[in-house]
């Protein structure tokens, strides 16, 4: 398997996926490993909190970035997770069964963990 090839789009995945996270969130200064959505109204002292209206608002929006930053952040993780796997030399086999995953699907999604038979 030409795993150069797929590690290339892993990495240009990785690239892209992280330019998108940086629009709703930043790197949790306590775990390089987290990411964490920015503009909690929680947690953001400067805010006048005299509007309620203002302040629902600010959670609505809270809230969805942060569900846009969680969905980013399993992406993020299945790719590098991927490219772990070519750095172990153990890319492009099924979790379930270990067997091969077919290169259509690797084609389509190159962080994908299992067979086409195996997808959930
Ligand atoms: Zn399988």
């Amino acid at each position: 398997m030409d795993t150069q090839y797929y590690k290339k789009k892993l990495e240009d995945e990785l690239k892209l996926l992280t330019k998108e996270l940086k629009t709703v969130g930043r790197i949790n200064p306590d775990n390089p490993n987290d990411w964490e959505a920015t503009g909690n109204p929680e947690t953001n002292q400067d805010d006048d909190h005299s509007d309620l209206n203002d302040n629902a608002d600010d959670q609505e929006e809270f809230r969805e970035r942060n569900a846009i930053l969680t969905d980013l952040e399993i992406r993020f993780n299945n790719v590098k997770n991927a490219l772990k796997k070519i750095d172990e030399d153990n890319y492009g086999i099924c979790k379930e069964c270990g067997e091969d995953i077919e290169k259509e699907r690797l084609e389509a999604n190159p962080a994908a963990e299992t067979c086409i038979k195996h997808k959930k």
